[in-house]
């Protein structure tokens, strides 16, 4: 099982493309950096699909969460970051 969906372009990549979004056990949600921490996990490919996917609403539907803004704005700049880290702009 190393193929998951992106909830923004809805393609099925190999996980080490992908970010993951976990629902924390208390309920929040948050970037999951090792892609394996416990919890519903929604996954995107690019920023433009994380982008996507909040604007539609969809990531919230697929960790079954009540996003706020604060905490959406978070995980832009996690997903972004690390993002930026996968395309060499940063340290590996
Ligand atoms: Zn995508």
């Amino acid at each position: 099982m190393r193929e998951r969906r992106c909830i923004g372009c809805g393609k099925t990549v190999g996980k080490a493309c992908l970010v993951r979004i976990v629902r924390r056990p208390d309920g929040m949600a948050a970037f999951d950096p090792t892609g394996r921490a416990p919890g519903r996990g929604a996954y995107v490919c690019s920023q433009a699909c994380l982008a996507e996917a909040v604007k539609k609403n969809k990531l919230a539907r697929a960790l079954k969460v009540t996003l706020g803004s604060d905490e959406m704005e978070r995980i832009a700049v996690d997903v972004a970051s690390a993002l930026a880290v996968r395309e060499g702009k940063g340290v590996v």
